[in-house]
């Protein structure tokens, strides 16, 4: 069947695929490393019924790990690596909920997370406010519109004023904040937050490994008890509250929706308090999946054909069992266990009867599946970034960024021996977008490029533990790598060859330029208009 005619007879499905659609939810949870993004992530799936308690995750810089933390470099350092995908169930919705590496080494693991899913969670440390990290993943929420709610974590310590940081996220982020909460208090003398929708105080019952089932709730702003007991607090919150009431941005669900406008709360994580308060506002408030626009039509999340794109590799998540899974965003109709799909990329079937749904470090096997969810699939090498699996369609589903790396290394073997692992290693870890991996066109030393100088510690890492191959990482002198494309195919052809010795292919094929010297681009840009240097690029 022909693209169009499938196009035209892309029926939307029966009510029960819509309203499987309609109740799911995906978001990523976002922060500057340190604000309390895991903390939050568990509390979250303890609220949701998804883990028993916190308890059994503490802290990943104690003995045990944090759930959604898998592989070793996290567990040393203390930063999530890799994101995790979890699922859980929570007033009628499904929730999707990604996990995303901090660290800006990782940043563009993160990007691509945030193309996967339907709104972000933002985590700020009140303490510290808008941090650098912070800003960067805004950018790129910016970029897509996606909604964001804000979590302003960590106010049972002595933080900074909340319209400072109220002011200072819409004038650094450029996102305009509607507090749906306010603190009275903080630190020592914080008596919870008032729910500016609800007129009401949840009091502030700090305990760490428990669910709350009892609060004390105090209606009104001028409640008499909560102005007996936290005098000079609560008169600080009334001239607070006056201003947010007065001056403030009242909540807009369109704009939200639209991006424009972030729901606000305070809260602190660790003592499950104002975490109730997010899942609501996720349920209630969040996008269902929308429409998506592949290049040939838009493709509807309640069509009765299944699509998914794959945004992230990851190879042995689990050590016991050596493996390899990619993440797929299901974009339109129903997964089911032995569907049968096409894989868009080599126009071949692929089967696929072990699709697995995820409880970070616990999988299940997914019986169905609807657009909005992530699922896993095991194979071996034949899934790459932003391959496309649809029931027959020729999709092109693009919009997984690719960024154009800045810190080169030539890998150095300790045992000359192990040069064919390193390469089976290296391609591996390159179609996982772990780390760019560029191979010359002349048959020179291959070259591997990072976004961050950490991700070269996980591949030395990782070529140790689970390839067998010890190698160091030696810097090459270059100074951008920007991948090439020209108006015509005969005009890269003779781009190729007058430039063959500064080419090299990456790991999905697609041509790229080393520039040693900022000069040598510029002169190369200039003596060749019609073809063009990029420094993102969209798996294809
Ligand atoms: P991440 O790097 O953003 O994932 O941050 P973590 O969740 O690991 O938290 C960083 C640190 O902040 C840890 O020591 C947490 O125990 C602590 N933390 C998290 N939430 C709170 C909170 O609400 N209050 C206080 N005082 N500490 C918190």
């Amino acid at each position: 069947m022909s693209t169009k005619s499938v196009a035209a007879s892309a029926v939307h499905n029966s009510t029960d695929t819509r309203s499987e659609v309609q109740r799911r939810r995906s978001f990523a949870i976002i922060s500057h490393p340190d604000a309390g993004k895991t903390t939050l992530t568990e509390k979250l799936l303890m609220f949701g019924g998804a883990i028993q308690s916190a308890g059994t995750v503490k802290g990943r810089k104690s003995s045990k790990h944090a759930t959604s933390d898998w592989m070793e470099v996290e567990k040393q350092r203390g930063i999530s690596v890799t994101s995790a995908a979890m699922q859980f169930e929570h007033d009628g919705c499904v929730i999707n909920l990604l996990d995303t590496p901090g660290h800006q080494d990782f940043s563009e693991d993160t990007y691509r997370v945030l193309t996967a899913v339907d709104a972000a969670l933002m985590v700020i440390d009140a303490a510290k406010g808008v941090e650098s990290q912070t800003i960067k993943l805004l950018e790129v929420c910016r970029a897509r519109n996606t909604p964001v709610i804000t979590f302003i974590n960590k106010m049972d310590r002595e933080v900074r004023p909340p319209l400072e940081l109220i002011d200072e996220i819409e004038d650094v982020l450029g996102v305009e904040c509607s507090p749906v909460t306010w603190p009275l208090g903080m630190g020592k003398g914080f008596a919870g937050v008032y729910n500016v929708h609800d007129d009401q105080l949840v009091r502030f019952d700090p305990g760490q490994d428990h669910v709350h089932t009892e609060t004390e709730i105090y209606k009104g702003v001028h409640n008499q008890a909560l102005k007996a007991e936290f005098p000079i607090e609560h008169e600080a919150f009334l001239d607070e509250i006056e201003l947010v009431n007065g001056a403030g941005t009242p909540f807009d669900v369109d704009r939200f929706l639209a991006g424009e406008l972030s729901p606000v709360f305070f809260g602190s994580a660790i003592n499950n308090y104002g975490v109730q308060d997010i899942l609501k506002a996720l349920v209630e408030w969040a996008p269902a999946p929308r429409p998506r626009a592949a290049e040939t039509r838009t493709v509807y999340p309640d069509e009765t054909r299944f699509s998914g794109i794959v945004f992230k590799i990851q190879a042995n998540m689990d050590p016991q069992h050596r493996d390899r899974i990619a993440f797929v965003r299901i974009c339109s109709g129903q997964y089911f266990d032995g569907i049968s799909m096409k894989h868009v990329q080599s126009g071949k079937k692929f089967r696929c009867s072990q699709a697995i749904t995820f409880m970070a470090r616990d999988r299940s096997r997914l019986q169905t599946g609807f657009a909005g969810d992530i699922i896993g699939i095991q194979n071996h090498g034949r899934l790459k970034i932003g391959d496309v699996l649809t029931e027959g369609e020729n999709l092109e589903l693009g919009g997984i960024p690719y960024f154009s790396p800045e810190l080169f290394r030539i890998p150095r073997l300790k045992d000359p021996l192990k040069a064919k692992q390193l390469k089976r290693a290296l391609k591996e870890l390159g179609e996982e977008g772990t780390i760019q991996v560029f191979e010359r066109l002349d048959g020179g030393e291959v070259m591997l490029g990072a976004v961050g100088i950490l991700q070269f510690e996980t591949v030395a890492q990782r070529l140790e533990s689970e390839f067998g191959v010890n190698a160091t990482f030696e810097p090459v002198n270059i100074h951008k790598a920007l991948w090439v494309t020209a108006e015509t195919e005969q005009m890269l052809k003779e781009f190729e060859r007058a430039n063959h010795r500064r080419l090299a292919r990456d790991a999905s094929g697609s041509l790229t330029f080393l520039a040693p010297t900022r000069q040598v681009l510029e002169l190369a840009q200039e003596k060749w208009p019609s073809v063009t240097f990029h420094t993102t690029r969209e798996y294809r």
